[in-house]
C-alpha cells in the first residue's frame, strides 16, 4: 500500500480568455472564465490520491488561505481521499491565486500572488514530524519557498524517506541541496537549467543527467512532453515512450506525471514500468481541459 507525503503550493487560478490580450491601460471583456484548482504541489496530491490504490495514505502538507477558495479546495481533496492532518488554513492570508489571461492566438500572461504557499516556512515542518516519519515516499516542487524544500528533503532523508524532487519552476536550486535527492524529475527547460545543457535529443537528456548523478541524485528522469521521458539509473536507462494521443491542454501533465510515478514505485514497480505508468497517466491528463479536473483516477489507466 502506498504511503506518500507531498509538500507544496495550492493556487485558484482564475482562467480568462480573450480575443486579443488587453494591452496596458485596456479593459476588455473576456469571452470565456473558469476557476480552476491548480499549483503544482496541490496537483500532485490529487494524482497521487487518485492514482494509488484505494487504502493508501495520501499527507499533503500545505497552506491555503481562511477563505471560500480554500474551504472549496479542502473539501475536494478530502473527497480524493487526500488526508486533512498536513493542510493548514492560515488566519490573514489569501490562498495562492492565478490570474492568466489567454488570448485566441495562443498567447498567453499570467500573474501570481502566492498568498499563503509563501507562508510555509521550514519552521512549520517541525509540526508535521510523524508524517514524515509514516511516508515511504515524499514528492516536493519549488512554488513553496526553497528553504523549506531543502529543510523536507534533510528531514526525509534522516527518516529513511525516499525523496523526490520535481525542480519546478525552474529556479536557482541550491545544488548542495541534490545531495538529499534520490530521483529528480526536470522537465527540458529545468534540466537545462540545473546543467547548462540544451535538452534537444536523449544525447543530451543523457549528459545532463550525468551531472546530475555527479551531485549525488541516484534517478534521474527528465520529461520529454509528447516524446515520452528519459530515465537514467543503474536499473535502466534509455527513452520510455509517450503515449500517443491527441492533446488539447498540457496543464498538469507534469504533476499527473510525478504522482503517478511515485505512486507507481510505492507498489514496487520496476523505475521503466513506472515511467510507463507515469506516461500513460499523463497521456489521459493532456486530453482534458483544466488541472486538477484533468487528472484521471486509477480505474482509468490501463497499463
Ligand atoms: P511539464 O508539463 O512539466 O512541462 P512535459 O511537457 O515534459 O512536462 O510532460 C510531462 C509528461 O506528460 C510527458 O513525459 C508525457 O508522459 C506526458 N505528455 C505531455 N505532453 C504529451 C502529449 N502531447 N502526448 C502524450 N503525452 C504527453
Amino acid at each position: 500500500m502506498s504511503h506518500i507525503l507531498i509538500i507544496g503550493s495550492a493556487n485558484a487560478d482564475h482562467v480568462m480568455k480573450f480575443e486579443y490580450l488587453p494591452a496596458a491601460g485596456q479593459t476588455l471583456m473576456s469571452h470565456e472564465y473558469r476557476l480552476e484548482q491548480g499549483g503544482k504541489g496541490a496537483n500532485q496530491a490529487v494524482a497521487c490520491a487518485r492514482l494509488a490504490k484505494s487504502g493508501s495514505f495520501i499527507d499533503f502538507i500545505c497552506h491555503l488561505g481562511q477563505d471560500s477558495v480554500g474551504n472549496d479546495m479542502r473539501q475536494s481533496w478530502i473527497k480524493d481521499g487526500i488526508s486533512t492532518e498536513g493542510i493548514s488554513q492560515v488566519a490573514g492570508l489569501s490562498t495562492g491565486t492565478a490570474m492568466i489571461f489567454i488570448g485566441d492566438n495562443g498567447q498567453n500572461t499570467i500573474g501570481v500572488a502566492a498568498g499563503a504557499n509563501a507562508s510555509l516556512s521550514p519552521h512549520d515542518l517541525d509540526n508535521h514530524i510523524e508524517l514524515f516519519a509514516r511516508a515511504q515516499y515524499l514528492l516536493i516542487q519549488l512554488e513553496t519557498p526553497t528553504a523549506t524544500a531543502v529543510k523536507a528533503l534533510q528531514m526525509a532523508k534522516k527518516q529513511g524517506v525516499i525523496t523526490v524532487l520535481n525542480p519546478a519552476p525552474a529556479t536557482a536550486l541550491g545544488n548542495s541541496c541534490l545531495k538529499w535527492v534520490d530521483i529528480i524529475t526536470p522537465n527540458e527547460t529545468e534540466a537545462e537549467a540545473l546543467s547548462g545543457i540544451e535538452i534537444n535529443g536523449t544525447e543530451d537528456a543523457q549528459m545532463a543527467a550525468q551531472l546530475l548523478h555527479q551531485q549525488g541524485v541516484g534517478i534521474v528522469v527528465i520529461t520529454l512532453g509528447s516524446r515520452g521521458a528519459y530515465v537514467s539509473s543503474t536499473d535502466f536507462t534509455g527513452l520510455v515512450p509517450a503515449i500517443n494521443v491527441q492533446a488539447i491542454d498540457t496543464v498538469a501533465a507534469g504533476d499527473t506525471f510525478n504522482g503517478a510515478l511515485v505512486v507507481g514505485l510505492s507498489e514496487g514497480m520496476s523505475i521503466a514500468a513506472a515511467v510507463g505508468f507515469a506516461n500513460a497517466a499523463s497521456a489521459i491528463t493532456v486530453t482534458r481541459q483544466g488541472a486538477q479536473r484533468a487528472i484521471p483516477y486509477r480505474h482509468e489507466i490501463l497499463y
